[in-house]
């Protein structure tokens, strides 16, 4: 950490679950003092951006604490459950620089407590088998304004429930016959509370518990318990579980849980031009609007790790969004100004040129090569430098010549001079044109006494280009991303966010020419290309002799701001 990160560590004041954790620990309120939280994913699907917010908190207050975040896979829902997620998970959280230690856990490590506890509840009058319909469960709960009606079978007799249950995990029953529901209050405000369904009869194989089991838990029953079990004291989640906290308190508080956690609710994290739902994310795979789950452009962990963003900056980025109680939609172009700040200081400089056009020094030596020696990142001196080869044809952007300019351009144009980065100023001296008209190529010559970049007579050029030698540049395919949705709210105007799908959200360029040492370019390395933004070596189909990189984010080029301004 530096000064500037201590800080603004100091500066920031707690946010309302630090408050409430020192709080407790002051008051005497948490066992032993140890702090535990824990990140319960459900593993149907891959994590995204908005997870890494609840990634970051509760790991990073059992960090600051001194306590412990378990993971716990909350998986109660065989059907759309997938070891491959499972995996994804834990990759994912990892990368973030997140561990769990031993404590990783599964919901269904307690389906024999969970269904030793139900049994209880039975036995004690507090449980029953319903067998209403799921229509006529929905018709005796009653809504918002209007109390719930008691089921028909709330006073069916202990034994019987005890029976019929029994029947249902043997597998007597098909699904949809039965279900166990709490003996609560029908008449509850809270809509949660109107007898809760404990357990579900459902055939189906779970990843982890294979054909053992044919019912499985609700969530309102397993949640808790597993927060309860764990020992977990602070059990944090998003703002739609605030009107399940009496159930959560009901079920920690049942006779023989032993241990009391207590919910806490932030809001989740939104961002615009965004999706964030596994579900619809899932849909985006299915279709094949997205290439899979860690498509550059998908808003997953994976997707964003491939795209070339580094796990601090994801950090930061969630560091100021900060920690809320009340909904709030974040700017898309926090997310990346948080990615060019990271990037900037780490990205290694290579040059790259996109649209090609070939620029011939005339008065350079034919068959000649210079290497010079480019530094690889002028805000880390440490990153050392790297051996450019310069020699008499070269290739430059297209955009970086204007035949005849605007005003206020200062790259190259006829009479005009300008500097090759890391090489020497070069002057147009003419242009070569195809049949069409079209500029072939461009005509220079070179001053030799200002290699390395500048003159004797400190002598002004307003304009740098980058540039590759054409003798030795490498070729590779270049993937331009953009936002996936176009609009600021997918889906809002005509209902479906497939409406507001960007079309240009991926940009192949194949005409590229890349610096030698691009050659060596792996995944995870952070590389700029000078002027056309941050890139990274795409982690599917990279490889030797067949680059192939990711555009993670823009630089803010002030020519292309300076131009729509002029507009
Ligand atoms: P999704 O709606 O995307 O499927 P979820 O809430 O169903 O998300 P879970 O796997 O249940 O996903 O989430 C694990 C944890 O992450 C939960 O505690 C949940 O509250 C939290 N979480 C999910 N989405 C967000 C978000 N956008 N911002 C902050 N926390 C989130
Ligand atoms: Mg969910």
């Amino acid at each position: 950490m530096d000064m500037n990160d201590m800080e603004r560590k100091e500066e920031r004041s707690l946010n309302f679950l630090e408050r409430i954790i020192e709080d407790d620990l002051a008051n005497g309120r948490v066992p032993d003092n140890l702090i535990v939280t824990r990140f319960p994913p459900e593993p149907n699907g891959y994590l995204h951006i908005g997870h890494i917010k609840s990634i970051c908190l509760n790991f990073g207050l059992a960090e600051k604490y001194g306590g412990r975040c378990h993971l716990r896979l909350d998986d109660t829902n065989p059907e759309k459950e997938e070891i491959e997620y499972i995996e994804a998970i834990q990759r994912d959280i990892t990368w973030l620089g997140f561990d769990w230690g031993d404590h990783l856990y599964h919901a269904s490590d307690y389906y024999d407590q969970l269904h030793r506890i139900a049994v209880n509840l039975i036995e004690e009058g507090m449980a029953y088998v319903d067998s209403l319909t799921a229509e006529q469960v929905k018709e005796y709960r009653g809504t918002l304004t209007t109390p719930g009606r008691n089921s028909p079978d709330r006073d069916r007799p202990i034994e019987e429930n005890l029976r019929l249950f029994e029947e249902m995990r043997q597998g007597k029953h098909p699904e949809g016959s039965y279900v166990l529901r709490a003996k609560l209050d029908m008449a509850s405000p809270n809509i949660n509370m109107r007898d809760p369904a404990l357990y579900r009869i459902k055939f189906a194989s779970h990843p982890r518990t294979g054909d053992k089991w044919c019912i499985y838990p609700m969530y309102d029953f397993t949640h808790p318990i597993s927060d309860a079990i764990e020992g977990i004291t602070h059990s944090i989640c998003t703002l739609e579980f605030e009107d399940h906290r009496p159930a959560y308190d009901w079920a920690t508080s049942i006779d023989g849980i032993g241990h009391t956690p207590h919910q806490y609710e932030f809001a989740r994290l939104n961002i615009n031009y965004m999706l964030m739902s596994k579900r619809r994310l899932l849909n985006l795979v299915k279709l094949g609007i997205v290439s899979g789950w860690d498509d550059p452009r998908m808003p997953t962990i994976t997707g964003i790790r491939r795209r070339g963003y580094s796990p601090e900056s994801l950090k930061d980025f969630v560091a100021r969004v900060g920690v809320a109680k009340v909904e709030s939609v974040v700017d898309y172009n926090l997310l990346e100004f948080c990615a060019r700040e990271d990037l900037n200081k780490r990205a290694k400089r290579v040059m790259v040129v996109l649209d090609p056009l070939k620029l011939v020094i005339t008065n350079y030596p034919e068959g000649e090569t210079e290497w010079f020696d480019a530094e690889n990142n002028p805000e880390d001196p440490d990153a050392g430098t790297r051996k450019i080869p310069f020699s008499r044809e070269l290739y430059i952007e297209r955009e970086d010549f204007m035949e005849v300019p605007p005003k206020g351009y200062h790259r190259l144009y006829p009479g005009n001079e300008v500097r090759l980065k890391h090489a020497y100023y070069v002057t147009c001296t003419g242009v070569i044109k195809d049949a069409q008209g079209n500029v072939k190529e461009i005509h220079c010559t070179y001053d030799p006494q200002s290699r390395g970049g500048t003159t004797e007579d400190k002598r002004k050029v307003k304009g740098t280009s980058h540039w590759v030698s054409a003798a030795h540049a490498i070729e590779g395919e270049i993937r331009l991303y953009d936002k996936l949705f176009s609009a600021e709210y997918p889906g809002a105007r005509t209902g479906n966010y497939l409406d507001d799908l960007n079309a240009d959200s991926l940009v192949v360029v194949s005409t590229a020419k890349l610096e030698p040492s691009l050659k060596d370019a792996r995944p995870g390395e952070y590389l700029q290309f000078i002027r056309n933004g941050y890139f990274m070596a795409d982690s599917r189909d990279h490889a030797e002799g067949k680059p192939v990189f990711n555009r993670t984010v823009t630089l803010k080029d002030s020519w292309s701001k300076k131009a729509a301004k002029l507009e």
